[in-house]
């Protein structure tokens, strides 16, 4: 669905949404401390309606992402993007709408790049297993019992969750992209559809001719050639052919457990013994780790071609736990570094090696956080994603935290100067969450918890299902 039917449909459903000229405001400027009216309601121009043209929205503090919060700030929006940012006293004027969320903090919608919707119906239906094998077989287990319907409800359910959570752009893995004509995305997607040709590898040009057809009437969409161990390389390289031809985004998994690992290092564990019984080729495996089987067979050792984000630059890569020294060698030759997705509740569900952040971040690389699927993660809150990643690394900067699933992804999806900030022109994707006097403004968005109360989405103000 297109934005525009988005919120036409959304329409149907307002709340009332208060607001009030700005020259109606009372004198509360005048004090050293702003003082904020706890009931909106009592404004005199009370109007119901969700959606203007121009607006000023007013909050406590306003955290942009770019440069320090902005105490008692204020954001004007017009159309679908963001006209100014400050002070409220310089942002507005006397005859303003203003839209004022009181004692909140207003920060950049969420960015989630790593999940697949389609498994939201399994939250709770695989318990921990012994091995990622084990789970793979579980979760092979639980799909035989889906039928489309089920997944169309499930990727449904898992838009909705991601909207209250605060997540106003996802970059959506799903293995059913003909499904994707029936869904209605309430958010800003970018589609990627799971590849595998594990049993069929001479088939990789068919899967991925497939697989655009019902990709490519969306707004955005990339590949996903799903692992190295469930896709062939010359599936690997027909996506990423595709995608320099077409300007696309890439992702995958990568180096995610220690079978795969002991698969494609060691020829041995129970990765490589399930995917030999399902008959793949297993000729790659006994030579090199994953992550330097996946450079090699793209060529990331060429130069980069100089198109606008270049080769590296497309791939969002999700895992990378496992590396050995000589992996971290060749990352630090890498020149243009692709992202990286960490999944702090998921790696903890299965019990992966210890996420290399600091090295990984001092080699330049771009590293967000996702949830992944909720068959190894209980919600699609990045709000908990990011107090479990702190949890693991509690010397990293809160504002450093917020970055991961803010400017970091917007990045990973070459959209850093549209969305990620609360900045002039950039998409008003905003949201707005309870201020605490203390702790600090960062510690106080990594400890919400609960459905976000307030929704922006390109300028529109969203009721959250
Ligand atoms: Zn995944």
């Amino acid at each position: 669905m297109r934005p525009a039917e988005l919120h036409s449909a959304a329409t149907k459903r307002y709340k009332v949404q208060r607001t009030t000229k700005a020259g109606n405001m009372p004198a509360w400027r005048t004090g050293r401390r702003p003082v904020f009216l706890k009931h909106a309601a009592t404004f005199a121009a009370v109007i119901d309606r969700r959606y203007s043209r121009k607006m000023i929205v007013r909050a406590r503090i306003v955290v942009t992402m770019d440069g320090a919060p902005i105490p008692n700030g204020a954001v004007r929006v017009s159309g679908d993007r963001i006209a100014d940012v400050g002070k409220f006293s310089d942002v507005a004027s006397a005859n303003d709408e203003v839209v004022d969320l009181g004692e909140r903090v207003l920060l950049p919608g969420l960015i989630n790049v790593h999940c697949h919707l389609d498994y939201t119906c399994l939250r709770g239906k695989i318990p921990r297993q012994t091995s990622f094998t084990n789970w793979i077989r579980s979760i092979n287990a639980e799909k035989e019992k889906l039928t489309a319907e089920d997944y169309v409800a499930s990727i449904n359910a898992g838009f909705a969750e991601a909207q209250r959570f605060g997540t106003t752009t996802m970059a959506n893995l799903t293995a059913f992209p003909e499904l994707i004509a029936e869904i209605e995305t309430p958010i800003r997607t970018w589609w990627f559809a799971e590849l595998i040709d594990a049993r069929e590898p001479e088939r990789a040009n068919e899967i991925v001719e497939s697989a655009i057809e019902s990709l490519q009437a969306n707004k955005n969409w990339g590949l996903a050639p799903h692992a190295p161990f469930t896709a062939s390389g010359s599936l690997f390289q027909r996506c990423q052919e595709v995608a320099l031809r077409k300007n696309l985004l890439l992702t995958t998994h990568l180096a995610e457990s220690r079978e795969e690992m002991e698969m494609f290092r060691d020829r041995s564990g129970w990765l490589y013994q399930l995917l030999k019984e399902i008959g793949r080729d297993m000729t790659d495996c006994g030579h090199e780790t994953p992550l330097q089987l996946f450079l090699r067979e793209l060529h990331f050792s060429q130069r980069d071609p100089s198109t606008s984000f270049g080769m590296t630059g497309r791939w969002i890569i999700a895992h990378l736990n496992e590396l050995t020294e000589s992996d971290f060698d060749s990352l630090a030759e890498i020149q243009q570094k692709f992202s990286i997705v960490h999944c702090p509740r998921s790696h903890a569900y299965f019990g992966h090696a210890a996420f290399q952040f600091k090295r990984l971040q001092r080699l330049g690389f771009n590293i967000c956080l996702g949830t992944d699927s909720l068959a190894s993660n209980d919600d699609l809150s990045l709000f908990a994603e990011m107090r479990a990643f702190q949890k693991k690394f509690p010397a990293v900067e809160p504002e450093k935290i917020l970055e991961m699933v803010t400017v970091g992804p917007a990045q990973a999806l070459n959209r850093e100067h549209e969305f990620g900030k609360v900045r002039q022109n950039f998409l008003a994707d905003i949201i707005a969450i309870p201020f605490r006097e203390s702790p600090a403004v960062y510690e106080t968005i990594l400890n919400f918890v609960g459905k976000v109360p307030w929704i922006m989405l390109q300028g529109k103000i969203t009721d959250t299902p």
